[in-house]
Formats: C-alpha cells, structure tokens, sequence
C-alpha cells in the first residue's frame, strides 16, 4: 500500500524555480516537500545554463590555446594543444555533479524533505510521486507549487535519434562532431555552435528567420555576426530546415534557402535547437482545474492560477524562458503562502547570451520605447575606448554599452551590451532599471577602474553629452 504524507507546501519540479521556492519556504517555516524526478537543479543545472556554460568556458580555453600555438602573441607560447571532448564532458559533470549536491545540501539545512520520483496529480491537492524502486507515496498539501519547467521541441519531420540531437545530447557528447550543422540561430543554437566552433568543429547554422538572435536588435548583434564570419562559421539565414537525409554512410541537412531551393550540409552532427515547450502533460494538469494561457499555464501578478492554493512559476508559465525569473518567482510564491505581500512585477528581466561576444539586454531598446510613444536620448560607448577591455583583449569586436534613457527626465529605459565578459555587468543594469535611475545617479556613481563598469558610466556621460575618453 502506498505510503500518504500530508504537507503545507508541494514543490512539483526541482529546478532553479522549484528549489528555491522550497528553500524559502522552509526558511520560513513552512513544512515542506519537493518532489522531483531528473535530479535537483532541473534543466538549468543538469542540462542547461550550467553545462553549457562549461562547454562554453572549455571552448575559448582552447581556442586561446591554439591562438597561442599559431601566434606569438602577448609572450605566451604552448605548442601543439589537443581537446579530448570526454575529458570536456567529464569535467562538466563534476561541477554539475557539485553545484546538484549541494541543492540537496541546502534543502535539508531548510528541512524541506526532498522525494526523487514523478508525481502525477489526482486533484488539484494531492499527487501520488512514484519513486525509483517502484514504491509509490501520496502526498496531500495545503498549498501547491507547480513547476514543471520546459523541454526541447522536437522538429516534426526531423525526431531526435541518430544524428540529430537536442541540446541535452549535445552537452553529453564524448566525441567532437567534425562537422556540426545546427537548426535555430537562437540563443542554444549559438551558444552551443559557438562553443563547438571553438572547440575545433566546423559549425553551420541554419535559421529560419532573416536573421540569428531575433530578440536582440540589429547594431547588438553585428559584433556576433562579424565573429561568426571571421571564424568561418557558415551562416544561412532565412533557410528552413527540412529534413535528415543518408546517404552514402553519410548524414546531410536539408534546407530550404531564402529563394526557395533546397540545399544541402554534410553533418556528423546536427544540433536541432528551435526553441522549447512547458512540461504540461503526462503529470495530471488537466485534473487541477487551472487556466491556460496558451500552451502556459495562467498566473496573476502572484504566480496563483485559476486554482486557490495552487501557483506556478518559471519556464511553465510563460516567456521568458530564463532560470533567474524562475528563481524569483519562487521565492516569491514561497513568501505570498507565509502571508508576506509580494507580487511579481520587475521593471524587467535582464537576459544574457553567452554567445561571442556577449550580449545583454535590460529595459527598452531605442526602438521599442519610441514605439510605446517615449521621446529618448541614448548614448553609446565603444568597448575599444576602455583600458579594461583592452588588457582582456576585447575592444576590438565592435562591442559597446548603449543606454537608452527619457529625454525629459533623464530616468533610464534600457541598457544593452555587447562585448567580452559584459554578461558580468548584467546585474548593475539590472539594478539600475529596478531602482529607476536617471543618467544621473550613475553618473554621480564612482566606478572603478579598471573595470567594464566604467563602460556603463561612459555610456550614461555619453548621453548626457560629455564623455570623458571619448570625443564627441
Ligand atoms: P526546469 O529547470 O525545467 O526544472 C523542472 C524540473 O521539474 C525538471 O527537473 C523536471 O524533471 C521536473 N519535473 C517536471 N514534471 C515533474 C513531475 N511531474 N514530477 C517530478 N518532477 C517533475 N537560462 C538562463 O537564465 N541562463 C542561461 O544561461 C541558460 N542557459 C540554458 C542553456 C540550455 C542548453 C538550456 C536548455 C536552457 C538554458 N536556460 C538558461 C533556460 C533555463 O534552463 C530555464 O529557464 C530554467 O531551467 C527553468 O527553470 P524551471 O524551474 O522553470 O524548470
Ligand atoms: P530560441 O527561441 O532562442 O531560438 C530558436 C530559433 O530557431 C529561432 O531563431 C527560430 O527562428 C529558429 N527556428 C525555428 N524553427 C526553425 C526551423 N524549422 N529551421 C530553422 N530555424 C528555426 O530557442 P532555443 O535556442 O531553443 O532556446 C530556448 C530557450 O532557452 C530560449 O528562449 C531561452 O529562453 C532559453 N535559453 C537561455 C539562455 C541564456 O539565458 N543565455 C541560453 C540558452 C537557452
């Protein structure tokens, strides 16, 4: 007979939302369950943000290595550098295998009780989780934490098998693909290609829309293209995929180019990366009685759905897709069912991609808040112009901070970035944008030097016209 328990706070889903919302909870002295099938961390620590950005990180490792070999360059010289991708593989899954521990760690000193097992809802209060060795439990709660998170889409006509992988394939890999063709030139498509490229693949991407990086704007991504053309990475842009074909023992991609004749790229591997859906189905949702919105589950501005005591958050709900909304939203829930008052309402969600260079994004860009009616001022600041840049050989991709800022009171809309290492200035934008600061406050802000954060500053003195290392 299976065992029941009975609980204040379900967590459903393990991830970088569901974790920290259990954390919390129990912090707050809630009585506390988490329930989670594919290892805690979710996709971000076992198969997504974490693992990629190691294969990332091993990826220019190696590429500056062989730089190093070619060139004599900056006094440093190693010869002959070789890339063994189990090796890769291998150390990836120590850190994974470290930071997914320590989840576990973090949960008990919380006293949340952790159960590895797929839970399946029979009402909107009570699941029945079946666990490794076929024991089941049935758990009652008071309260519901659904989340669920994502997974990859599969193209109809192109299934995962074989040669075509998704990225939870493509970060397991033990071998180098040669040849790599990647289908979607959104952020896994480039992150992982570029990885790959440095890792010594020969990478092609081939995306259907007119250009990669659709949710970047055109003067953010230049840097990325002109990287991607000097590394020889083919880019075929306004191409649909069509289809795998053998032949001859070998693997092609078929794609429709932009004049409609279908074309073909060898491939040892091709990494299909078209975006990804939430998990809703196969655990019981439809027993719930919650809203959708679309293929999402529907929220208020509390993470609560249609149901009383049943909330969702992260990837489940909708856009974006993006480990730290998922975390604060848990939080969050975990602090609404302690009887805080809190709502889910950022002036924005900073996003990064890992990609060469880096991009960041915070607020509205030019474009969009004139579209929403905003008079603007900007300024933009070259990376080459900041001596931190140069002594970490960036400067010379064409990357820049841009600040975007209401011209009749100076408060600051949006700041995007392009460059070396930006991704690591992400949180300052975001905090700027949060707190509702003007061109002033940072600019009244000391910032070190020498850091890209000076870039920011640079950026905002830009816009109020009087930079100090640039001339205008
Ligand atoms: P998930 O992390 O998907 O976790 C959900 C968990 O719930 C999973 O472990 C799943 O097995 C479990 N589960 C589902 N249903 C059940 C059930 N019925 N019973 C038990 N368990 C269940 N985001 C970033 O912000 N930065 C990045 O750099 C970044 N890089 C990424 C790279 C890749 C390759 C991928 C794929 C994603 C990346 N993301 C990144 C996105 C990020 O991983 C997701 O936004 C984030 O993981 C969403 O968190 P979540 O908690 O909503 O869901
Ligand atoms: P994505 O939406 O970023 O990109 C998918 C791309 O595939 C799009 O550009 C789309 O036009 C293209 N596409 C769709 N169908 C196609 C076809 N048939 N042929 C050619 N191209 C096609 O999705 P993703 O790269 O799979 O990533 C999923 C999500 O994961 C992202 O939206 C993001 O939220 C998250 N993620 C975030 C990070 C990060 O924060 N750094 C990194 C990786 C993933």
């Amino acid at each position: 007979m299976a065992q029941s328990k009975t609980c204040q706070v379900l967590v459903v889903g393990g991830g970088p939302g569901g974790y920290p919302a259990a954390i919390r909870a129990g912090q707050l002295g809630l009585d506390t369950i988490i329930v989670d099938k594919h290892g805690l961390g979710g996709t971000c620590l076992n198969r997504g943000c974490i693992p990629s950005k190691a294969f990332i990180h091993a990826g220019s490792k190696f590429e500056e290595m062989v730089h190093h070999a070619q060139k004599d360059e900056m006094g440093l010289k190693v010869s002959d550098p070789t890339l063994d991708m189990a090796g890769v593989t291998e150390w990836k899954d120590g850190i994974v295998s470290k930071l997914t521990k320590g989840v576990g760690q973090l949960l008990k000193a919380a006293k949340v009780e952790a159960i590895n097992g797929w839970a399946t809802f029979k009402n909107a209060k009570t699941c029945v989780v079946e666990m490794e060795d076929g024991e089941t439990v049935e758990i009652t709660a008071e309260n519901v934490i659904l989340a669920t998170g994502s997974k990859e889409t599969e193209l109809p006509f192109m299934k995962f098998g074989g040669d075509v992988i998704g990225s939870t394939e493509a970060l397991e890999l033990t071998e180098r693909p040669e040849k790599l063709v990647v289908v979607g030139g959104g952020y896994i498509g480039l992150e992982l290609g570029i990885a790959f490229r440095k890792m010594g693949s020969d990478v092609a991407v081939v995306e259907a829309l007119d250009s990669i990086l659709p949710s970047y704007d055109k003067e953010l991504i230049r840097p990325v293209q002109m990287w991607l053309k000097k590394n020889k990475v083919a880019l075929h842009t306004g191409c649909k995929a069509k289809g795998a074909v053998e032949e001859g023992g070998q693997t092609f991609l078929e794609f429709e180019d932009a004049k409609g004749e279908t074309q073909r790229i060898e491939a040892d591997k091709i990494l299909v990366a078209v975006g990804r859906k939430p998990v809703t189905e196969g655990w019981g949702l439809e027993t719930m009685g919650v809203d959708m919105d679309g293929p999402f589950v529907k929220i208020d501005h509390q993470c609560r759905t249609a149901m009383r005591g049943v909330y969702a958050i992260g990837d489940l709900v909708g856009e974006p897709l993006l480990a730290h909304k998922a975390t604060k939203q848990g939080e969050l829930v975990a602090e609404i069912i302690a009887g805080h008052k809190r709502a889910y309402d950022p002036v924005s969600v900073a996003a990064v991609c890992f990609t060469e260079p880096e991009l960041v994004g915070v607020g509205l860009t030019p474009d969009e808040a004139k579209a929403k009616g905003e008079t603007v001022i900007t300024g933009k600041f070259p990376l080459a112009a900041s001596g931190r840049a140069l002594t970490m050989e960036g400067g010379a991709d064409g990357g820049f901070v841009r600040v975007t800022a209401r011209e009749s009171d100076h408060v600051i809309l949006g700041i995007h970035a392009v460059g070396k290492h930006v991704s690591e200035l992400s949180g300052e934008f975001a905090l700027a944008l949060e707190m509702g600061a003007t061109l002033e406050d940072v600019a009244g802000t000391i910032h070190v030097h020498p850091t890209l954060t000076e870039g920011f500053a640079e950026g905002v003195l830009t816009a109020l016209g009087h930079p100090i290392h640039i001339s205008v």
